[in-house]
């Protein structure tokens, strides 16, 4: 009995990633696909690191997967699979295959390769070798690669559920080496080893893959597996249209972080990115689950909206807890030297609710703490100073501060009504003394309105401010 089509089967999507010590954005929205798929019918999500390049994996770079993937929030199932680890299964099944007759010995050396490649340019056919039905009497003493023995004729057709149906001419395929000579696996062998043996049913990967579909499908129809369901995502490009460099401002998952955005940004966002539902631009994880189907993304590219991902991320500013921005926002402090002291994170936290509704990033909500955090005597700005040195301000100034020290209710309804019946007491409107109250109280740095920027900084800390402003040290 011959095992059922991945179709039937329980979902198992996976990433595959080879580490390069970045984790590229389309990747992560390649994972979330998978992972957005496996949660939506209740399948798994697997993580196959591809890690075959010996020199560029290290266990940093590797780390570097494993970090992004955990940052992103993309929870996989089960241990990671290794690749490297698993090259004597992938030379099991090249030699499963050369036993069927599926595959061949190739003897060709370096030298006639070469040849053969240029004949092959020149003639405008794909590389062939004198082994592919030699005769085993005939097999020289000598190292050689194991190739495919694929269809010369016919056509291989790959049914992605992005793409459609994309046809391959067998004639353009060449017999695709499994060994090389060294007896090293190639990655199409190792990938489509690997995802038969993890079970894998839907392969949703960038569609810089779709060619190595065609070749990954001879391979499973001559081992007599099943051909996963293949889809085939669009790249992920700048706002020019131009495939997502560098030059277009961030690439890596990392660069998003050090850029101020939040995992649940990336996760809403990315799904954005060749699959929607409806115009809905702002949906939660469990909603994504429930409407997503990798039937519905689209072919063309994406184009990354800076504006757009700005105003999601927006959106998870407002709605995250302050203790969890306010340890964020430290970091991203510290690292630009501010030395933060014992309840300065509550003070953040404090004051988050205050300054995030303008905020797009952490780094625009680090920018709009620092008044917060300064310590007294504030460098009151010039220009305020000689204001609270005239007498009739002065003396202003030292009303407001006895009225604002007998306030009972230290908050935005208890201050606001306050700063209120003072002006009114007063006879005057609030932007006779609120510019100077401001600044007085910010050092003239970014701040909320009045009764918010004395609630962020606490009774003892406003007060203070105030009487700093008003008794300069000589
Ligand atoms: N390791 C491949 C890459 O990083 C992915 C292979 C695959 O998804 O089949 O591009």
């Amino acid at each position: 009995m011959s095992a059922p089509a991945p179709t039937d089967r329980p979902v198992r999507t996976r990433i595959a990633p080879s580490p390069t010590g970045m984790m590229h954005i389309g990747t992560a929205r390649t994972a979330l696909f998978n992972w957005l798929y496996a949660r939506h019918t209740g399948g798994k999500f697997l993580l196959r690191v591809e890690d075959t390049d010996r020199e560029r994996s290290t266990d940093a770079a590797v780390q570097v997967i494993l970090d992004g993937l955990k940052w992103l929030g993309m929870d996989w199932d089960e241990a990671p699979v290794f690749q490297f680890a698993r090259a004597d299964r992938h030379r099991e099944v090249a030699a499963e295959l050369l036993a069927k007759g599926e595959a061949y010995r190739d003897y060709m050396l370096p030298e006639e390769l070469e040849a053969e490649r240029e004949r092959a340019r020149a003639e405008g056919r794909v590389v062939r070798t004198p082994w592919r039905d030699a005769d085993p009497s005939t097999w020289p003493d000598r190292a050689y690669a194991v190739r495919l023995k694929s269809p010369l004729d016919g056509e291989t057709i790959v049914a992605d559920a992005v793409k459609g149906e994309v046809r391959f001419q067998n004639a353009g395929l060449d017999d695709l080496i499994l060994l090389r000579s060294d007896g090293n696996p190639t990655y199409n062998l190792a990938v489509v080893v690997d995802d038969h043996d993890m079970g894998i049913t839907h392969v949703i990967r960038g569609d810089d893959h779709l060619s190595n579909a065609a070749r990954q499908t001879i391979i499973y129809k001559a081992m007599g597996w099943d051909v996963p369901v293949w889809a085939h995502l669009p790249m992920i490009h700048g706002p020019d249209g131009a495939k997502l460099s560098k030059r277009h401002g961030a690439q890596s998952v990392t660069e998003f972080d050090d850029m101020g955005y939040l995992p649940e940004t990336l996760r809403n966002y990315l799904a954005k990115l060749g699959w929607g539902h409806g115009d809905d631009e702002i949906f939660s994880d469990a909603q994504a689950a429930e409407w997503f189907d990798i039937h519905d993304v689209v072919s063309a590219p994406a184009r990354l909206d800076w504006a757009k991902l700005n105003h999601v991320n927006n959106h998870y500013i407002r709605l995250a807890e302050p203790e969890r921005l306010a340890g964020l926002v430290a970091k991203i402090l510290k690292s630009r030297g501010v030395a933060l002291k014992q309840g300065d994170a509550a003070l953040i936290a404090r004051t988050i609710p205050f300054v995030r509704d303008g905020a797009k990033t952490t780094l625009e909500l680090a920018d709009a703490v620092v008044f917060a955090l300064k310590v007294r005597p504030l460098d009151v700005p010039e220009k305020t100073r000689t204001q609270l040195a005239e007498p009739e301000m002065a003396e202003r100034f030292t009303k407001l501060r006895t009225a604002l020290g007998e306030v009972a209710d230290w908050s935005v309804p208890g201050l606001e009504e306050s700063l209120r019946k003072f002006a009114e007491s007063e006879g005057i409107g609030l932007g006779k003394f609120g510019p100077q109250l401001r600044a007085a109280l910010s050092g003239g740095a970014p701040a909320p309105d009045l009764a918010g920027t004395m609630t962020a900084l606490g009774r003892d800390e406003s007060l203070g401010r105030i009487d700093d402003a008003l008794s300069p040290a000589a």
